[in-house]
C-alpha cells in the first residue's frame, strides 16, 4: 500500500496526458503559455502504462486522466484502452471539445463518469475566459454525454467580477437534467496572477446560494476521500458540491497522487518538490522504491504550506508548476 507517514493510503493516481491544451484558461494557463519541449521529455503510451501499473501493483485502484487536455494527445484513444485493462476504476477531466470523437472509447474503457469544465453559460463570457471560441461544441459534447447516459460533473472555477453573477445559472441547470456542478476555490499556482481577493471562497457561496434557496438545499452525504461538500436543491434531479481547496483543505483525508506528463510524481497538487520517475525507468532502474519514498514523505498538508499566509505568498506557489502542467 502507499502509505504516507501520517497513515494515509493513497489509491487515487491523476496522470497528466500532456501539458498542451486547445483552451487558455485564465485561471490555469499563464498568459505566455507555458514552454514548449521536446516530446522526448514526455511519457509515451507505453511508459504511461508501464508506470501506471506499477502504481497499481501498490494498491491504486481509481485512475483519473487529465492535463493539459488528455484528449489533444494523438495517442489518447490507445492509451485509455490499454488503461482499461487494468484493474482500476477508469475516469476523466477534459474541457469536451473533442468529447464527440471519443464516445465509443469511453464505453468500450468502462468509463461512465465525465468531469467537463463549463466556466460560463455565456458564450461571450466562456470564450473571454478560455481565449478560444468552442463554447457551441462543448455545449453540444456536453449534451451529447447526457444523452449517451454518461455521469456528468461540471466544473467551474469561480471568480469575482468574472463568473460569480452565474451561481444560480449554473445551480438552475440541475433542475431539470441529472448533472452535478462542483464549484472550485481558485487556487494559486505559478503564472495565474493569483489574489484571494479575487476568489469566492465556500462561506460566500453558500450565503450566495442561502439568500436564494434558503431551506430548500439539502445537505447530502459526501463519499470516503471526496473533495467536495455536496448538495441538493429539493426537487431537484441533479446535484451541486463546492470543492474548498483554499478556505478549507481536506488534506487530512487525502488519497489522491499525481503524475505529470513528464512522469514526475508529485505526492501533493501544492507540493513544490517532485520525484523523478520517467528518467529512473528510462535508466533500467526499479521505481518502486522512489515511488514508496516519495508518499512516505509526503507533507501533512498543502505541500507543506501550513499557513493561509504561507499558502498565499507568491514566492511558495511560483515554486510550484502552472496548473495546465501539473494535471488538475
Ligand atoms: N483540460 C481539462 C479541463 O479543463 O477539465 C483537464 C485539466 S484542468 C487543469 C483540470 C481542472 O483544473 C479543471 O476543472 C479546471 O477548472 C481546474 N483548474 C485549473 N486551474 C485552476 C485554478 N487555478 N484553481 C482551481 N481550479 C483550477
Ligand atoms: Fe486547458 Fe483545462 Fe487548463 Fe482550461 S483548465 S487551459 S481547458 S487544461
Amino acid at each position: 500500500m502507499l502509505k504516507d507517514k501520517f497513515g494515509r493510503v493513497h489509491d487515487y493516481l491523476r496522470i497528466s496526458l500532456t501539458e498542451r491544451c486547445n483552451l487558455r484558461c485564465t485561471y490555469c494557463m499563464p498568459a505566455d503559455g507555458i514552454e514548449l519541449r521536446p516530446k522526448s521529455h514526455f511519457m509515451t503510451q507505453h511508459e504511461v502504462f508501464a508506470i501506471a501499473s506499477e502504481f497499481v501493483r501498490h494498491g491504486v485502484k481509481k485512475i483519473r486522466l487529465t492535463g493539459g487536455e488528455p484528449l489533444v494527445r494523438k495517442d489518447a484513444r490507445e492509451i485509455i484502452e490499454a488503461l482499461a485493462g487494468l484493474p482500476v476504476e477508469l475516469a476523466i477531466t477534459t474541457n469536451g471539445i473533442l468529447v464527440d470523437e471519443f464516445i465509443d472509447t469511453f464505453k468500450t474503457a468502462g468509463i461512465n463518469a465525465i468531469n467537463v469544465s463549463l466556466d460560463s453559460l455565456q458564450k461571450a463570457k466562456f470564450n473571454q475566459i478560455t481565449r478560444r471560441d468552442y463554447f457551441d461544441r462543448i455545449i453540444a459534447n456536453i449534451n451529447l454525454l447526457l444523452h449517451s447516459g454518461f455521469h456528468v460533473k461540471l466544473n467551474a472555477v469561480l471568480i469575482k467580477g468574472v463568473n460569480d453573477d452565474e451561481l444560480i445559472d449554473f445551480i438552475e441547470l440541475t433542475k431539470h437534467q441529472k448533472l452535478h456542478y462542483r464549484f472550485i476555490e481558485f487556487m494559486p499556482f505559478n503564472g495565474n496572477s493569483w489574489n484571494w481577493e479575487k476568489g469566492l471562497s465556500y462561506k460566500e457561496i453558500m450565503t450566495q446560494i442561502g439568500a436564494r434557496y434558503g431551506s430548500r438545499i439539502e445537505r447530502l452525504a459526501d463519499a470516503k476521500n471526496d473533495t467536495a461538500k455536496n448538495f441538493r436543491i429539493s426537487d431537484y434531479k441533479g446535484t451541486f458540491a463546492v470543492i474548498t481547496s483554499v478556505t478549507n483543505p481536506f488534506c487530512d483525508s487525502c488519497n489522491r497522487i499525481r503524475l505529470t506528463a513528464d512522469g514526475k510524481l508529485k505526492n501533493c497538487l501544492f507540493s513544490g518538490t517532485e520525484t523523478d520517475l520517467l528518467s529512473a525507468f528510462r535508466r533500467g532502474e526499479y521505481i518502486e522504491q522512489l515511488i514508496l519514498d516519495s508518499i512516505w514523505d509526503k507533507k501533512a498538508q498543502r505541500g507543506g504550506l501550513n499557513s493561509f499566509d504561507q499558502f498565499s505568498n507568491a514566492l511558495y506557489h511560483n515554486q510550484n508548476r502552472a496548473m495546465v502542467a501539473i494535471g488538475g
